[in-house]
């Protein structure tokens, strides 16, 4: 018979053999942000969700392009939309973006986070650097919403209180497409 300790100590081990492989699965580097997911089903959605519009023109355009190389050049180029709309240039930005299968991992993560139930469908948390996304709720104005949050706190050296937060949030969705 094994004794417990012993046992406790195959599963420790067992779970830091399997961490680094799970998170190395579902993460990309884009120039401004590191980008995990669950799997590429959950990629796959938010990058349909993600609809660049008349944008997509605007963007450069590699041939052979992989789901992953699509996403990378969205993130980025939003950013670089968000930073022009908001006048706040921030060449050397670095943030996270977690991007979950539905809403409900968002609120889980909220909540994880700041003990509080919300209904929200994305959100940007200051203190971790990271955007959480939900794949079924991604479209260009939300991610362009929680950028603007991110450039307004990183432009900043005080954090503006948070109405404003939500105006630069709000100015940044509405003029991303200009
Ligand atoms: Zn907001």
């Amino acid at each position: 018979m094994t004794h417990p300790r012993t046992l406790y100590i195959i599963l420790f081990i067992g779970a830091l053999i399997c961490l680094p492989c799970r998170s190395e699965a579902g993460a990309l580097e884009s120039r401004y942000a590191v980008i995990t997911f669950d799997d590429l089903d959950v990629l796959k959605r938010f990058n349909n969700e993600l609809y660049m519009g008349r944008l997509g023109s605007q963007m450069r355009r590699n041939s052979g392009e992989t789901i992953e190389d699509e996403v990378i050049s969205k993130i980025d180029f939003i950013v670089e939309k968000v930073m022009t709309a908001l006048d706040m240039f921030l060449p050397n930005l670095k943030f996270s973006i977690v991007i979950h299968p539905d809403t409900k991992n968002v609120e889980r993560d909220f909540r994880e986070i700041y003990r509080v139930n919300v209904d929200y469908i994305a959100f940007y948390s200051p203190s971790r650097n990271t955007v959480f996304y939900s794949a079924d709720n991604s479209t260009l104005r939300v991610v362009a919403h929680e950028i603007g949050h991110v450039v307004a706190e990183k432009y900043f050296p005080i954090s503006p209180p948070q109405r404003i937060h939500e105006v630069m949030a709000q100015y940044a969705e509405q003029h991303v497409t200009d």
